[in-house]
């Protein structure tokens, strides 16, 4: 097991160790038994262990920067550009020094170079001229005042926020993507669980709500499940779930009242 899995699961065992309601000990159940299947370091969205630089991985601007060229691509082609951009520059002035089209050249492999390119510029004149690079500030702040600064940023939207204070800033807040709703929308039985919509604010809202009150404030527990629930959402519980191969049938709603976990129910009754 590498360092920062057993680390995550030191973590993740005394969270469970401290919990202190029915919720809180499900998220934390399901972490602890989804630690087992994937690997924490491998997946982990930042900073990116496999690059050389890892101190250039931990800056909070280049996770800025990672963040807006992970928009529309896949995982491997955000990593390829991601490293290509780290290899480039050392700070934020340096790529103020370059042109839009010397950017858009490092990171075409990502798709949307050009726009891309033109984000990173005017996020990065916006973090020189207003920031000053200064991010510790929203550490300061209350989550959803940092939330809407770090929103003033060009290209910044609610997403790419809650991005940055959960894995740039290690805060406690969860970013809810298209996975995470999915699963957590299953596992904890709420109504939209067939269909759920990233679109739809209150069915954001909701999901977040079910993570960030009832989960013990620490950052890299944040880090943590939501790393787990994204991988088990992109490899298992699917658009069309693989219950048949899943781990967290015992703890899920969704199949407790499908089928599938009607018919167990039923056998378990006879
Ligand atoms: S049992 Fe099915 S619906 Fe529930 S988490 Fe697993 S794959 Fe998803």
């Amino acid at each position: 097991m590498k360092q920062s899995d057993s680390l995550a699961v030191e973590t993740v065992e005394n969270a469970i160790q401290n919990s202190s309601g029915v919720i809180e000990s499900k998220i934390l159940d399901i972490a602890r038994k989804l630690l087992d299947t994937y690997s924490y370091s491998e997946f982990q969205t930042y900073p990116r262990p496999s690059h050389p630089e890892v101190s250039k991985q931990k800056d909070i601007y280049f996770t800025m920067v990672a963040i807006l060229i992970s928009l529309r691509t896949t995982l491997e082609h955000e990593q390829e550009a991601v490293n290509a951009f780290l290899t480039q520059f050392s700070s934020p002035e340096d790529v103020m020094g370059s042109t839009p089209e010397e950017i858009a050249e490092l990171i075409r492999v990502a798709g949307m170079p050009d726009k891309k390119a033109n984000a990173i510029l005017n996020a990065t004149k916006y973090v020189i001229e207003v920031l000053d690079n200064d991010w510790e500030q929203f550490r300061e702040m209350p989550l959803d005042q940092a939330r809407e600064e770090i929103m003033k940023i060009p290209g910044v939207g609610q997403k790419s926020a809650d991005c940055l204070l959960e894995l740039g800033l290690d805060l406690p807040t969860i970013v809810i993507d298209v996975n995470m709703l999915r699963v957590v929308s299953r596992l904890f039985g709420l109504e939209w669980a067939k269909n759920p919509d990233l679109a739809s604010a209150s069915q954001l809202a909701e999901a977040k709500k079910i993570i960030e009150d009832n989960l013990q404030k620490d950052g890299f527990l944040y880090q943590i499940v939501h790393t787990m629930f994204l991988l088990h959402g992109k490899n298992i519980c699917k658009s069309t779930p693989k219950c048949d191969k899943c781990q967290l049938r015992e703890y899920c709603l969704y199949y407790k009242n499908s089928n599938g976990g009607m018919i167990q129910q039923a056998l378990f009754e006879l």
